[in-house]
């Protein structure tokens, strides 16, 4: 496994981080500085990639910090980072940047190993404001928040990014170790729409299914409340920030004013996305948008057209109101579309199946065995068009992430392969490769 080592000054929040992205509250976490002595490791899923992950012991600029522990902690750490593949240094964003976070910065630096900057304790827009101060660094800075689960996505993409796609002949991703820490996450699904398209009332129904244990659980923001749903036999599920939603549902008619950053929010930190409509309403230009998000952030994707109860009756009607699905949902073709009611319940039951489904497919690894046969039935039913009298050559391609599934395909001249033959290939691998209810992405990168 590729070895990722988390290093910082005592209290950046290291720990949190590494518990965060193990999603695990083994490790020790404590406000003293400097409690977390000896360096741990599990094993986290990046992306597709499952890689090492060390939670070393605080460095200190210089490494002449006092007593003999706080100096052979920094040599131990220093150790970590020389047998690591990737140094993950975590800075405090609660604060600006100080003279000894430079000073680290070029000790890893003038190690040579490859390096992520990772700003934590960026909470909200108070912390935002010093991020240009981290920016300077000139690398590439991330800003992330450990304890309310910002940006943690992100940084295991960004990781995965780092290490690059597995070395030839290793079919890393595929028949690579396992993910344990993933295996049993829940779903994770935000609920997206405008005010009073039905969020509420279709919550209520699906935590009063019968056998349903519901849980609440802090959610990301400090006032976000998370819903677990426990079912038997099934993958548990996470209703990301349901506080408001379920608040709703017992004060009726209390209208919500629609927030972009709070759908955005909760988007972020969802593996799918379950777009409510309202039939009766129609589509709106907001729904319109809020599906051109979930498309953008290459999110899994549910559309629940809801309030069928009060359509169904009325042939032309809902004729008409399919017809406008269609063309509202052309950013997300791959999502599957329910026709249901939160007031009769009529097909809530199949929301969480057709949730279960999308995540199956949005984490889905495939062997690199299989993806490079779809690769050649696609190149055989269809080859690149020429350009400027060069043939284009597309060789081989390997998964580099999963959530969504992100193919490289090795390319003679990439640049030159056209929008319309990349949007072909990726719907033959949606298509052959039971990724029908998944966004794909597809990179290319050039290869003699
Ligand atoms: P939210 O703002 O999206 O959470 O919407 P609510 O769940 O509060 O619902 C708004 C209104 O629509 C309420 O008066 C609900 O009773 C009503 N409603 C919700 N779902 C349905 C449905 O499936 N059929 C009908 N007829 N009314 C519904």
């Amino acid at each position: 496994l590729p070895t990722v080592s988390l290093v910082g000054r005592p209290n950046v929040g290291k720990s949190t981080l590494f518990n965060r992205l193990t999603r695990s509250r083994r490790a020790l976490v404590d406000a003293t500085p400097g409690v977390t002595r000896d360096t741990r490791a599990a094993a986290v899923a990046c992306g597709g990639v499952t890689v090492r992950l060390l939670d070393t012991g605080g460095l200190t600029a210089g490494g002449d910090g006092g007593d003999v522990i706080t100096r052979r902690t920094h040599e131990q750490t220093l150790a970590a980072v020389e047998a690591s593949d990737l140094a993950v240094l975590v800075l405090d964003g609660s604060r600006g940047l100080s003279a000894a976070d430079r000073e680290l910065v070029d000790l890893l630096r003038r190690r040579g190993r490859p390096l992520l900057l990772v700003v934590n304790k960026v909470d909200g827009p108070r912390q935002e404001a010093f991020l240009p101060e981290f920016y300077e660094l000139g690398a590439e800075v991330l800003p992330v928040s450990a304890a309310h689960r910002r940006g943690i996505g992100r940084l295991r993409d960004r990781i995965a990014k780092a290490l690059g796609p597995p070395p030839e002949g290793e079919d890393a991703p595929a028949s690579g170790e396992p993910a344990p820490a993933e295996a049993t996450e829940p779903v994770r699904v935000a609920l997206l729409g405008r005010p009073n398209a039905g969020k509420s009332s279709l919550v209520n129904r699906l935590v009063g299914a019968p056998r349903m244990i519901v849980t609440d659980v802090p959610g990301t923001t400090r006032d976000a409340v998370d819903t677990l749903l426990t079912r038997p036999g099934a993958r548990d599920i996470l209703l990301v920030d349901t506080a408001g939603i379920r608040r709703r549902a017992r004060i009726r008619d209390r209208v919500e004013k629609f927030s972009v950053v709070k759908a955005l929010e909760a988007l972020e930190d969802a593996d799918v996305a379950v777009v409510v409509l309202d039939a009766r309403e129609g589509i709106s230009e907001q729904d319109q948008r809020i599906l051109g998000y979930v498309a953008e952030a290459g999110k899994g994707c549910v559309v629940a057209c809801n309030k069928w109860d009060l359509v169904q009756g009325d042939p032309d009607l809902s004729r008409r109101r399919r017809t406008e699905l269609e063309r509202a949902a052309r950013f997300v073709p791959y999502a599957p579309r329910l026709f249901l009611s939160a007031r009769t319940g009529r097909r809530v039951d199949r929301l969480l199946a057709a949730v279960d489904e999308v995540a199956a497919q949005y984490e889905a690894e495939i062997p690199t065995g299989r993806l490079n046969q779809a690769l050649q039935r696609a190149l055989a039913a269809r080859q690149p068009p020429m350009s400027r009298g060069r043939h284009v050559r597309l060789y081989y391609t390997t998964q580099v992430a999963a959530r969504p599934p992100t193919f490289l395909v090795f390319a003679n001249y990439p640049e030159a392969i056209p929008t319309s033959y990349r949007r072909f290939l990726a719907n033959r691998f949606r298509a052959e490769l039971g990724l029908e209810h998944t966004p794909v992405r597809l990179r290319f990168r050039e290869r003699e």
